[in-house]
């Protein structure tokens, strides 16, 4: 198996990369999709972020609120310390435990999963490998603006709390410069695909 981490920018394209990947017979394991889980009711998190953040977070379903929960913490570092204390290590076990099923199932996977902040984390040691996507600012903004429909201040605003990409260049194996078309990037991981299945390959001939 080859355990790979994907991450980007806001709307550089991470998603869109990632399910070019599917199609050539990648795995993904969406970490943004965990964190949701592990709060569902009756999951891991739950529990502990209502006990923590008060029933005031929760819908008329017992659901919790994921808006009232980010106007709680948004901007708030102690706060969204407190929240990722409670849900980043239920998030890491369920990431584990989904990895592992993967390998039992199928030894030489290759498994990528999709971390929006995987160098802001540091979490580069859980992984094989790293895969950086990545597109210019000023059209990162624009992409932004027309998926999430958002005001130019509004989108420079989310920009602003992810670290500068220039940094994030320097610590990734594989960047994918994803500023052209559709089908070139597609061209471009057409490519990396290959060079995946080498890599996995090569790992178990050590
Ligand atoms: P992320 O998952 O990184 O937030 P997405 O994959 O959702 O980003 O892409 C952000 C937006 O940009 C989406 O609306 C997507 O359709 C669009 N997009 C992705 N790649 C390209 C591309 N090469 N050219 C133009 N638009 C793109």
């Amino acid at each position: 198996m080859l355990n790979v981490g994907l991450t980007g920018g806001i709307a550089c394209g991470k998603s869109t990369v990632a399910q070019m990947f599917v199609e050539l017979g990648a795995h993904l394991i969406d970490l943004d999709r965990i964190a949701h889980y592990v709060q569902e009711p009756g999951k891991p998190a739950y529990k502990e972020v209502v006990h923590h953040f008060g029933k005031e977070i929760l819908q008329p379903d017992k659901k919790i609120d994921r808006l009232k929960l980010g106007n709680i913490v948004f901007g708030n570092k102690k706060k969204i310390v407190e929240l990722n204390n409670i849900v980043h290590p239920l998030v890491y076990q369920e990431w584990h435990a989904r990895l592992e099923k993967i390998r039992t199932k199928k030894e030489h996977a290759i498994v990528l999963s999709d971390i929006p902040l995987l160098f802001e984390g540091q979490m580069q040691d859980m992984f094989d490998l790293s895969i950086l996507v990545l597109i210019a600012p000023e059209e990162q903004i624009r992409r932004l603006r027309i998926r999430n429909g958002l005001s130019k201040e509004e989108a420079e605003k989310r920009l602003k709390s992810q670290m500068p990409i220039r940094e994030k260049i320097k610590l990734a194996d594989i960047v994918i410069d994803n500023e052209g078309s559709v089908p070139d990037t597609e061209n471009k991981v057409n490519k990396i695909w290959k060079k995946l299945l080498h890599l996995e390959k090569q790992k178990y001939k050590l």
